[in-house]
């Protein structure tokens, strides 16, 4: 059967992977890379050629089928599980925020105010059904677990800074899976899990499994339309061509899918229209120095510039496998207004080179190698109260049409390469089942 994939991130490449062994496979991908939001740079630095990811990624302990995946592709020789260390910039000062001990020295936060933030901590880890929370606003319930003190000066500033103005209507549901899974540390402290190389390994042996098999991934071709006739697909658009097939598996994001299928999923149609996605602008800086000499990994920053984290890759991974310190400097946006979408490359970037200037005093521009922004609208769900409501079906009405993606049942609370690889496995195993049933039918 043919089936024409839209979109190579992880969950396009992951639905490849698995049906292109019987089916006939053909993805399409807009960009020049494949990868989607997991998609990396290529630098070539002192006669040596590296990826770095566009966007900073780790995964989790609790990513078993990304861990699963690794192994089956023979990449687990190159997993790594490295410590990579937390603080919080507050009213100028460094807070590290590893331990408990650590925790216990965050100035912002009285003694009392910690200890209910360490009891609102132990009450997260104790609740196994984190959906029931998603009709409560995370703002209410931590207002009435913890407190005004604790919600001001410890959530409001992390939340502002990942969702703007959004920030008040994020259901608690999120927050619950999000420090769930932060606070499974362990005795050791919390290890996060990096492939030396890159994900650009993963992203190219699914690529290379899938093109083994006879599929095809198409780079700079967009589709334009998913071709819907009499409630069955027929076809995509793409670069003005129909190219037939017998099924479309979707993995753009709603507002998108939207437009492709030309307001024909009826109902669907105001749910796609309602979901929230948020943008980002992430900088990729090369370095001749390290910038966080205390050894930062990631800092949260609440602090008067235009950016929420600074994310320094090489206190992570070691400075040796590229040759050049290499820091990520980002910020999510909330719409197409935001200086940080509509400003040139090079403006937004000197905006987060001042910031950098203003936080750290022995940072200098000519320390910089090399700096690049990328930036998409598109990069996350705005997990909002009452988002469960809008999670997409993997089969949305018309006949031979799937979706998979961050808008998927396996992405939430949170989007994360794991859930989307999830998607992508998930939507395969319900069309090859449907496929069955038909085959079944037919032979009746
Ligand atoms: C800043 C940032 C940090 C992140 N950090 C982590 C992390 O540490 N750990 C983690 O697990 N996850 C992280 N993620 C999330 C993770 O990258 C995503 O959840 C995952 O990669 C999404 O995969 P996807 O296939 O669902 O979507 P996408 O990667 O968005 O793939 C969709 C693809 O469709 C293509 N496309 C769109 N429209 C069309 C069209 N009309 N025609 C053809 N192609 C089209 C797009 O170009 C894209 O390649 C991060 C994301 C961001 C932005």
């Amino acid at each position: 059967m043919k089936i024409v994939i839209v979109g190579s991130g992880l969950a396009g490449l992951s639905a490849g992977y698995k049906l292109c062994k019987s089916n006939e496979i053909v993805i399409f991908e807009k960009d020049a890379e494949i990868g989607g939001m997991a998609a990396s740079y290529c630098r070539n630095f002192a006669g040596k050629k590296y990826f770095i990811e566009k966007y900073y990624h780790h995964i989790f302990r609790s990513d078993s089928e990304l861990l699963d995946l690794i192994r089956e592709l023979g990449l687990e020789g190159q997993m790594l599980w490295l410590k990579g260390k937390n603080a919080y910039f507050v009213d100028g000062k460094n807070y590290p925020m590893n331990t408990p001990g650590e925790i216990l020295k965050f100035k912002p936060l009285s003694f009392t105010d910690l200890v209910k933030l360490g009891l609102l901590v132990l009450r997260i880890k104790l609740i196994n059904n984190t959906i029931s929370y998603d009709r409560i606003k995370a703002k209410d319930w931590i207002l009435d677990t913890a407190g005004q003190s604790v919600y001001e000066n410890f959530f409001a500033p992390l939340m502002k800074s990942k969702f703007g103005e959004n920030a008040e209507n994020v259901s608690a549901a999120w927050l619950i899976g999000r420090v769930k899974i932060r606070s499974d540390r362990g005795k050791e402290g919390e290890k996060l899990g990096y492939l030396k190389g890159g994900f650009n390994s993963l992203i190219e042996a699914l690529a290379r499994e899938i093109t083994a098999y006879g599929g095809k991934i198409l780079q700079n071709e967009t589709v334009t339309e998913i071709v819907i006739k009499d409630n069955a697909v027929q076809g995509v658009i793409a670069n003005g061509n129909f190219i037939p097939c017998e099924a479309v598996i979707s993995t753009v994001e709603p507002r998108v899918l939207d437009i492709l299928t030309k307001g024909k999923l009826g109902a669907l149609h105001a749910t796609l229209q309602s979901i929230r996605y948020q943008g980002t602008a992430c900088a990729l800086i090369g370095l001749d120095r390290k910038l966080m000499k205390d050894g930062n990994y990631w800092l949260n920053i609440k602090a008067n510039v235009p950016f929420g984290a600074v994310i320094e890759h090489t206190n992570f991974m070691p400075f040796e496998d590229y040759g050049e310190h290499l820091i990520y400097v980002t910020s999510y946006f909330q719409d197409e207004n935001n200086d940080l979408w509509i400003k040139k490359e090079e403006e937004v970037l000197d905006s987060y080179l001042k910031g950098l200037e203003k936080m750290f005093s022995d940072f200098s521009r000519t320390d910089i190698h090399w700096a690049k922004l990328f930036r998409r609208m598109d990069t996350a769900p705005v997990y909002e109260q009452g988002y469960l409501e809008k999670v997409l079906p993997f089969s949305p009405g018309p006949s031979g049409l799937y979706l998979a993606g961050m808008f998927s049942s396996t992405n939430y609370p949170e989007r994360s390469m794991n859930g989307s690889l999830k998607a992508g496995f998930e939507v395969a195993s319900f069309f090859m089942k449907k496929e069955e049933n038909c085959e079944v039918c037919w032979l009746d």
